[in-house]
């Protein structure tokens, strides 16, 4: 899995960070920083979940 986080869209709701702490993080604006571009298998789950929950759609899976 790879993971992006599109600056451009995210609106800073911090659902990812709270979601997946050890993937994602935010910058001092509120901005999406993927902190682990392709996370552990372990923790596929947890950034699918972020994806799902980010309400501008920012996040994406690439496999
Ligand atoms: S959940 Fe989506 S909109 Fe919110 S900070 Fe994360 S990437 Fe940005």
């Amino acid at each position: 899995m790879h993971v992006e986080g599109d600056r451009d869209v995210c609106v800073g709701a911090g659902m990812c960070v709270l979601t997946a702490p050890d993937v994602f993080d935010q910058d001092d604006d509120g901005i999406v920083k993927v902190l682990h571009e392709q996370p552990d298998a372990g923790e596929e789950d947890v950034v699918r979940q972020a994806a799902t929950l980010c309400p501008s759609g920012a996040v994406k899976l690439l496999s």
